[in-house]
């Protein structure tokens, strides 16, 4: 995936591409690969990096979503089970089957979530994991040997799926590439062309240059996320917000807080909510929050409520209780979800997608979840083949591998979520040894995968390679800001870079970290 071919396929296009998609989060990228797969011309136009927005900030969980099953909401739980199972057999190097435990505090609870998650194993049907069932205080200890003990009464354990977002996101980029599609990071669009009141095309800046490029297509697909109302309302400035922003927190702690395979899900906190401690890269993520917020913004930073809640949740079912210090990162995420009255009360919101073709024939499309990314990739293109006027093609995506697909065992567990790409990596460690030396000692990656970033999988700063290829940021946030010189290094090298720009790599990364570091005021938000 060479950014500068693909900038430059851009720039000399001598036709309108058939659909142009903006945004490169889970929604933009999964359309891409739809539209690509089905044999239309296709660009994609994104404003930072791959998953820059809420597309790397989730609580990596594929799942049907055990929460949607008490709101009732039974469409979304079967269409989310039956992706869940898609995904994991389409991306099998970056999905995986994950034991969830709810540990009970009550009587009644056994028997209540026990049989609910026997109703989640009746809908998930032939693409099931492993069945739910109850547990009693012994097992529940062994499953989840630090969780809190006393008052505890047994347990409940189900699967679900669990990912890593970004990597996914990357791999989504790179199966769209080869299917033919131009995708070009670090390009935002900064405008909409318009004939005769329909779009036709957009005005984007490249973001290393400074170049305005016009890109014309036969749709425009607006996939910005919690950002789809500001194009929105550059198409029509009447038009009424779609979207309602709901922020969730998490906090990363070193896997000694839960060091079994198993997570810990809590249905309902006593205000309400759902709470997950979940293992992922030797690490246990916990989160998540769902507080309503009145704008969106590209670096959202935890509230003082929402680091409270977590960090008092996190201590009250885990034995040991962390302290601040303990906290290896922060992070914050927004929702897109599609606005119902006034919007107060984002929890009871709809988590399901919804398109809309504006009178322009912009279309937008927001909502929805990870798991569900390829059904709406799905829906939207079916809209937009009739907006473009094309020929309507069927989706070939429901059986479609991502790039990296292998079953193939991969030892180092740093190398998994690159899947096949792990042997082309180890290929150059051996080549050249200096490269197979870790980039952090607290950290589990190699300086060999700095280099993979930049030649193959378009990492353009050092943000791109610490927040998203790697996920150094989420695991560390300390450690990452430590390794930002020797990766601007490293890319400096490959891309063609001086020192002073290796200087600026540096210090914005690591302003950017330091909002990701629990005990810096820096990563406190307001509201
Ligand atoms: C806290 C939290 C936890 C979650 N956990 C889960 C989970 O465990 N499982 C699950 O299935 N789902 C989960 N979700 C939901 C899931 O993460 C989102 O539904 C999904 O990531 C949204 O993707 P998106 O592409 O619509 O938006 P985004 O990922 O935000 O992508 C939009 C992109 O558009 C770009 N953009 C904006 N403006 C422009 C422009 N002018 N030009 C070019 N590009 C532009 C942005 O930079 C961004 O990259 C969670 C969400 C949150 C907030």
């Amino acid at each position: 995936m060479n950014r500068d071919a693909n900038l430059a396929q851009l720039a000399s296009a001598s036709e309108p591409f058939d659909l142009l998609i903006v945004g490169g989060g889970a929604t933009g990228l999964g359309a891409a690969v739809d539209a690509a797969s089905r044999g239309h011309r296709v660009a994609l136009l994104e404003r930072d990096d791959f998953a820059k927005g809420t597309s790397s900030r989730s609580t990596k969980l594929v799942h049907g979503g055990v929460r949607y099953l008490r709101q009732g909401n039974i469409s979304l739980v079967l269409e989310a089970l039956r992706e869940r199972g898609r995904l994991a057999l389409n991306a099998p190097h970056l999905v995986h089957d994950l034991a969830f435990v709810i540990p009970n505090y009550n009587w009644w609870e056994g028997p209540f979530y026990g049989i609910g998650m026997k109703v989640y194993d009746q809908l998930a049907g032939k693409l099931g994991l492993a069945p739910s069932r109850m547990l009693d205080r012994e097992e529940t200890v062994e499953l989840l040997p630090t969780v809190e003990t006393e008052g505890l009464t047994g347990g409940v354990i189900y699967h679900d799926g669990q990912f890593d977002d970004a990597r996914l996101a990357v791999s989504l980029a790179l199966t769209a590439v080869e299917l033919g599609a131009v995708v070009v990071n670090h390009c935002p669009v900064v405008g909409l062309i318009k004939e005769r009141s329909a779009v036709c095309g957009v005005l984007a800046r490249d973001a290393e240059s400074g170049r305005e490029l016009t890109v014309r297509a036969r749709c425009v697909i607006n996939a910005t996320g919690v950002f789809v109302d500001e194009l929105r309302r550059q198409d029509d400035p009447g038009a009424r917000p779609l979207v309602a922003v709901s922020q969730g927190i998490h906090l990363v702690l070193p896997k000694r807080f839960l060091p079994g395979s198993a997570a810990i899900m809590v249905p309902k906190t006593a205000d309400g909510r759902v709470l997950f401690a979940v293992p992922w890269h030797d690490r246990v993520v916990v989160g998540t929050t769902d507080t309503p917020l009145a704008a969106a913004s590209v670096e959202p930073r935890a509230l003082d409520e929402e680091r409270d809640f977590v960090l008092e949740h996190a201590r009250k079912y885990l034995r040991t209780d962390p302290a601040d210090a303990d906290v290896l990162s922060v992070f914050a995420g927004l929702r897109p979800l599609v606005k119902a009255g006034d919007g107060a009360d984002t929890a009871a919101l709809s988590r399901d997608h919804t398109i809309v073709v504006g009178e322009s024939g912009l279309v937008t499309i927001t909502g929805g979840k990870w798991t569900t990314y390829r059904k709406m990739a799905e829906d939207v293109i079916d809209h937009a083949e009739m907006v473009a006027g094309v020929e309507n093609r069927r989706s070939h995506t429901e059986t479609l591998q991502i790039h990296g697909w292998t079953r193939a065992a991969i030892p180092e567990a740093n190398l998994r979520p690159y899947g096949a790409d792990a042997a082309r990596i180890r290929a150059l460690m051996t080549t050249d040894p200096d490269l197979a030396a870790p980039l952090h000692p607290a950290l589990p990656c190699r300086r060999a995968e700095v280099v993979w970033h930049a030649r193959e999988e378009m990492a353009r700063t050092v943000e791109d390679v610490l927040a998203r290829r790697t996920r150094a940021l989420l695991l560390d946030a300390r450690a990452s800001i430590e390794a930002a010189p020797a990766v601007a290094a490293l890319l400096a090298a490959e891309l063609g870079r001086d020192e002073a720009w290796q200087r600026t790599q540096v210090a914005a990364y690591t302003a950017l970290a330091r909002g990701y570091v629990f005990t810096d005021p820096a990563s406190r938000g307001r509201m």
